[in-house]
């Protein structure tokens, strides 16, 4: 039985973390930053174009960036149903990684002899995102920082370590550190050593990233329409006819970039669930704040459980600070009901503070939560219907920042019809194992999230039911 004193010292905790989170915004600390451009008119009457991308987060925008890129004469138009990076592109965690497997540990498992030419195309997919950015001018604190993978329970540690070989044999820089040269980076007494990855992570400010995308896309002649949701899709003669509640338009191609909302095209519903995950965002860090916890390379950081918390400075010395908690609502459903989650933020305030109690006196100014499109698999999957007239790329998993500009040009590849060394890849040919349907779908997650969490609670052994699913090569994520 626990005693009253560690009871006490609970209740302290979450008073503590209460009252940090009294005055947080609930709203995405990147959107409500100045600068947000005014919306574009929604679609009206009847329209024709080449290409329609439907979705205005990071798919949907490098999709048309690419396309006027590839063709400057294609008339490109892009739909939108609200405003352009307001969902997860617009509230994500900023990292924009290199990998296009969700990390190399997946990939390696899944893909042993395509993983080094995936490294090397995800290397260059990153360092595009970088030439695109200078081109254009984007205004958007794109750094790179690099990533520190932490462990905090000593069961973490040989992970790292194996992680380290694995990314060292496939040529990346990475520095194993121990418990003091973690703290040295950043410190906290809950980091037992961890390892840093030099080349395979960007940060970035991810709304003025896809502010500066959307203004992209614009100056290269895309149309863009918001607040254009569509309802409704069909074949017509050699188009697709796509119906908006103001307008509709023909489209001789279509691509679908709708991330983790309900998929136009039915039959890839069954293989992606809409995935909650929150964040906290704290004031502005004095200098002795920041100098408390080091941090003086500000690289992207992140713990090692299978529930791990995902942390990083803003480029005004804030902490974010998410993850943790992976929530599957019910039957799927998605809306901006489920973007704030008070018990979600309280437990990600506490861990918080057991993390850096250092700084105990600093508040949360921002929280917010966001849906992802999570696959069995973990990273995107890609297909075409309507004959090859339509593609869409889904299911990036929480780590679609830097993935969805090469999920774009997999996109544009296969609606040329032309092979390419991207459309040959196992990677692309290849599908998650989709989910059953509700209410075992349901039942499912949450029987994973409750074995992952008993997983971290008991040094990393994994039950049954994560072996059996680890032999299926299934797993869930965020
Ligand atoms: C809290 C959180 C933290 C994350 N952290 C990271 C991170 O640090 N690094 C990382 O790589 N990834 C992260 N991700 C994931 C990342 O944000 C996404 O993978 C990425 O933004 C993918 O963008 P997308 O364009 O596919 O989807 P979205 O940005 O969700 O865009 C889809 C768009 O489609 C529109 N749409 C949907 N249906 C229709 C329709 N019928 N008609 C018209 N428009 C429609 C939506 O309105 C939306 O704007 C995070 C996600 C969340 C929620």
């Amino acid at each position: 039985m626990r005693n009253s004193a560690s009871q006490l010292t609970d209740h302290a905790a979450r008073e503590h973390a209460q009252r940090a989170l009294a005055g947080a915004r609930p709203r995405s600390f990147w959107t409500s930053q100045a600068g947000a451009p005014e919306p574009a008119e929604a679609l009206a009457g009847a329209q024709r174009a080449d290409l329609v991308v439907v979705g205005g987060g990071f798919s949907g925008l490098w999709t048309a960036l690419l396309a006027r890129e590839r063709d400057p004469s294609a008339d490109v138009i892009l739909v939108e149903a609200s405003t352009a990076g307001w969902a997860a592109s617009g509230r994500n965690g900023g990292f924009c990684s290199a990998s296009l497997t969700h990390g190399i540990g997946n990939g390696l498992s899944r893909f042993p002899d395509e993983m080094p030419r995936l490294e090397q195309l995800g290397a260059q997919n990153l360092a595009e995102i970088g030439a695109t950015v200078a081109a254009h001018g984007i205004d958007c604190d794109f750094a790179m920082t690099g990533e520190l993978a932490v462990a905090t329970a000593p069961w973490q540690l040989d992970g790292l370590t194996e992680e380290a070989e694995a990314a060292r044999a496939l040529g990346h820089e990475v520095t194993e550190l121990d418990a003091a040269g973690v703290r040295a980076e950043l410190d906290s007494p809950a980091f037992l050593g961890g390892s840093w990855s030099h080349d395979t992570c960007a940060m970035v400010d991810p709304a003025r990233l896809a502010r500066g995308l959307r203004q992209a896309c614009l100056d290269a002649g895309v149309r863009i329409y918001e607040h254009s949701p569509v309802r409704a899709m069909h074949a017509d003669g050699a188009g697709i006819t796509l119906t908006m509640p103001t307008g509709r338009v023909e489209a001789g191609r279509v691509v679908l970039a709708t991330g983790a909302y309900p998929a136009l095209l039915r039959r890839i519903r069954s293989y992606f669930v809409p995935v909650y995950d929150y964040v906290l965002v704290t004031q502005t860090l004095s200098a002795a704040e920041l100098a408390s916890v080091g941090w003086r390379h500000r690289q992207g950081a992140a713990d090692s459980g299978n529930q791990f918390h995902y942390f990083r400075l803003t480029a005004d010395n804030r902490i974010l600070w998410g993850g943790y908690d992976a929530v599957y609502f019910a039957g799927g459903t998605v809306g901006r009901g489920h973007d704030q989650r008070p018990q979600t933020f309280h437990r990600l305030a506490e861990h918080f503070f057991a993390t850096f109690p250092q700084l105990e006196d600093v508040t949360f100014e921002y929280a917010w939560g966001g849906a992802i499109d999570t696959c069995s698999r973990f990273f995107a999957f890609y297909g075409t219907a309507f004959g090859g007239r339509l593609a869409y790329a889904c299911g990036h998993t929480g780590l679609g920042v830097g993935a969805s500009r090469f999920g774009a040009n997999v996109v544009l590849d296969l609606l040329s019809g032309v092979s390419t060394e991207r459309t040959e890849l196992e990677l692309v040919r290849s599908r998650p194992v989709p989910f059953p349907p509700e209410p075992a779908r349901t039942a499912v997650v949450q029987l994973t999230r409750a074995s992952l969490a008993r997983a971290d609670r008991d040094a990393g052994r994994r039950n049954l039911w994560l072996r059996t699913l680890d032999r299926l090569g299934l797993g869930f994520d965020s």
